[in-house]
């Protein structure tokens, strides 16, 4: 079998380029460096909407119960936001609060000036219907990229907000100079959160993608094809480094906890290393990456309803 062909400077071009660590044979694509340049320029782009308009853009944080790891997330991206010059607005609701109630609640948030994004974090309790909750908020403040519309369009080529971690795979590829056009690339994993979107976000860098999961036949022919591979499955170490294609670029969004209690990922990182081009860690790759996109989608959120304000019809 050839190898992946490793390009660089394609779509990276005029990028200053990060740092360069291997593990293994491979480039280790460093999330949180990048990142944290994600970060700075949302900072600046912040600053610059508040000089404009006389206000931070603001992002409301809606939390239902206190799942410990979510619990972790929220106050990530709520530190973050105000780190990057974004007014985070924090909704914490106790674990019983019913479906109407979370509803009005986002019809408040829709109707709110000072609110640019509006992000529910996952998973809502149990009898919540979690698709209608989606489903009310304004898809000009879905900054999490998840509203039916805001996929459709990403569908349709024309995206507006993108879902966070896909879109953070695109970043951290334009960043490292890896081609992904007319790439063989697999997802593993048809989530609608990760997924699905990851493949039409794959599709419109022109790759030629393949999307596996519970129904496909042979999954380790699927990834041996594969010149970009996405592991979006949530099951520690499930994909065995022996089936990387050499010089492969390996985007590993899986998070899992092991019984001793470290954060890994889906992919069997050592072996992986040893024959992939490049590799994102876990911690430390696909995480960072999904604050910063969604930081970055709060503030094109603002600017986006900031020029629909001034035009007539919306
Ligand atoms: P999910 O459970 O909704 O989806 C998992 C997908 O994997 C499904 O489409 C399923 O068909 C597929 N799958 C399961 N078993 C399979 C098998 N044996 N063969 C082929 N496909 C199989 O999960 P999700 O919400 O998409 O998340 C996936 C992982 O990504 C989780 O570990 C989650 O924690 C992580 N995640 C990370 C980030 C981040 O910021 N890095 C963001 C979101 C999710």
């Amino acid at each position: 079998m050839s190898t992946a062909t490793p390009e660089t400077g394609a779509s990276g071009a005029g990028r200053e380029a990060p740092a360069r660590t291997r593990a293994g044979g491979a480039l280790l694509l460093d999330g949180k460096a990048v990142a944290a340049k994600v970060r700075a320029e949302v900072a600046r782009r912040a600053a610059e909407f508040a000089t404009r308009h006389g206000r931070a853009p603001g992002l409301a944080v809606l939390q239902v119960g206190q799942d410990p790891a979510s619990s972790v997330y929220v106050r990530n991206k709520r530190k973050s936001s105000l780190e990057a010059g974004i007014v985070s607005f924090a909704h914490d609701l106790p674990p019983t609060t019913g479906e109407q109630e979370i509803l009005a609640l986002i019809g408040a948030l829709n109707r709110d000036e000072r609110v640019d994004g509006i992000l529910v974090q996952l998973p809502l309790p149990k009898g919540v219907d979690a698709d209608r909750v989606m489903d009310s908020v304004d898809p000009d403040k879905d900054v999490d990229g998840f509203h039916p519309l805001n996929t459709g369009l990403l569908a349709q080529k024309r995206p507006r907000l993108r879902p966070c971690t896909p879109f953070g795979v695109i970043r951290l590829a334009q960043e490292y100079g890896i081609a992904l056009t007319g790439r063989n690339a697999t997802v593993v994993g048809a989530s609608n959160i990760v997924g699905r979107p990851m493949a039409l976000e794959l599709l419109l860098a022109r790759a030629t993608v393949t999307v596996c999961h519970t129904g496909t036949r042979d999954l380790r022919a699927e990834v041996e094809r594969a010149e970009v591979l996405v592991a979006a499955v949530g099951k520690a170490g499930f994909i065995p480094g022996e089936w990387i294609r050499p010089g492969a670029a390996v985007f590993d969004v899986g998070i899992n906890r092991t019984a001793a209690g470290t954060l890994v990922g889906d992919v069997e990182f050592e072996a992986a290393a040893a024959r992939a081009g490049w590799i994102t860690p876990v911690p430390g790759g696909l995480g960072p990456m999904t604050i910063a996109m969604l930081l970055s989608n709060a503030v094109d959120a603002a600017n986006l309803r900031a020029e629909r304000g001034k035009s007539v019809t919306r």
